[in-house]
Formats: structure tokens, C-alpha cells, sequence
């Protein structure tokens, strides 16, 4: 069970909120200049990347447009399904366009995958895939993230986007959880 004060429940905090910002305004930098006379179709992928993907845009100096895509990963608990099915489309015509699809972390890749598949199909003219986190050692299919902000461990982490049961999206910092909250 979670506490009232969220710093309460954290084990260890991987990124503090300068880190994570510092990171993100790297990334950003690089995709602006990557970007430039291209006019990127930005997709948010929800919920997990909601924080990273208007903190990244608002880094990235081109025109761009932007859209949300929302599919299943994670039910309540840890474990992957291993299913990825589409809860809500994007709306914007993609043929032709630079798509630069944002997640929160990438895991199993089975995601990244997925909708990479799905927009190539939709002729997208390139799909660039972009992923705050990632988590090398648990990659089940060859998906590879194009540009990501930082590799970390086989860990649970929550916070900057990322739930545990729903919460804790709002921390502005990335941790992993006590055991005794999973009790
Ligand atoms: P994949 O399809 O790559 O296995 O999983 C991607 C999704 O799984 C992410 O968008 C995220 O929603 C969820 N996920 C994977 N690892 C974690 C984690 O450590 N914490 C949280 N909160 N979600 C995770």
C-alpha cells in the first residue's frame, strides 16, 4: 500500500527532476536540429509519456504538429501481458509525414514494435522512435529505440509519467518502490 507522502515509498530515486529536465532539453536540442526542415509529426503515446513528450516538444526548436495515440501495456501489477492493442487512435492523416512516435520506457519493445509497424502501413514518409527509459536487458523482440534518455536497470520505476497502479505519475522524479508497497 502507497503512504500519504510519496518520498516515503521510494527504495532508491534514479533521476531527480534537474537531471531528468537537463536530459530531456539535451534530447530535445538534438531532435530539433535532426528535425529541422521536416516538420515532424510529434505522437504522444498514452498515458506513461504524457510529461516527457510536452517537456521534449517544448525543447525541439522546428514546426511541428502534434497528436495521441493510447494503447494497453500494463494492467494493474507488473508483469506484461505480452498484448498491445490499440485503446485509442490518432486523428491527424500520417501519409507521407515524419513521425516521431514518444514513450515513456521502453521494456519487452513489443510497443515501440507495434506502432512502428502500424504507421510504416499507414505510409508515414519515416517513424523515429523516441523513449525516456530504457530497459536493454528485458527486450523480448529486435526493436532498437532511436533516441533514448537514459538506460536503466530490471527495475519497477514509477514517477515522471510512469504509474504503479494508476499513481504516482505526477512525481516530477523517477524512483523505484519499497517491496512493502506491493503488500
Ligand atoms: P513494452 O511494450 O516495451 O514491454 O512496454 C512498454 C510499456 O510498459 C511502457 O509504456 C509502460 O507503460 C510499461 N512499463 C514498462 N516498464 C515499466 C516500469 O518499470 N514502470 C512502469 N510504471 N511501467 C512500465
Amino acid at each position: 500500500m502507497l503512504s500519504e507522502n510519496p518520498r516515503d515509498d521510494m527504495k532508491e530515486i534514479l533521476f531527480e527532476e534537474e537531471q531528468i529536465q537537463a536530459r530531456v532539453a539535451e534530447l530535445g536540442a538534438q531532435l530539433g536540429a535532426d528535425y529541422k526542415d521536416k516538420t515532424p509529426l510529434m505522437i504522444c503515446v498514452l498515458r506513461g509519456a504524457a510529461f516527457f513528450f510536452t517537456d521534449l516538444c517544448r525543447r525541439m526548436d522546428c514546426k511541428m504538429d502534434m497528436d495521441f495515440i493510447a494503447v494497453s501495456s500494463y494492467g494493474h501489477g507488473q508483469a506484461s501481458t505480452g498484448a498491445v492493442r490499440l485503446v485509442k487512435d490518432v486523428s491527424i492523416d500520417m501519409t507521407g509525414r515524419h513521425v516521431i512516435i514518444v514513450e515513456d520506457i521502453i521494456d519487452t519493445g513489443l510497443t515501440l514494435r507495434y506502432l512502428t509497424k502500424l504507421f510504416k502501413a499507414r505510409n508515414a514518409a519515416s517513424v523515429a522512435t523516441v523513449a525516456f527509459l530504457d530497459k536493454k536487458e528485458r527486450r523480448e523482440v529486435d526493436m532498437n529505440v532511436d533516441y533514448s534518455g537514459f538506460v536503466i536497470p530490471n527495475e519497477f520505476v514509477v514517477g515522471y509519467g510512469l504509474d504503479f497502479e494508476d499513481y504516482l505519475r505526477n512525481l516530477p522524479y523517477i524512483g523505484v518502490l519499497k517491496e512493502e508497497c506491493y503488500s
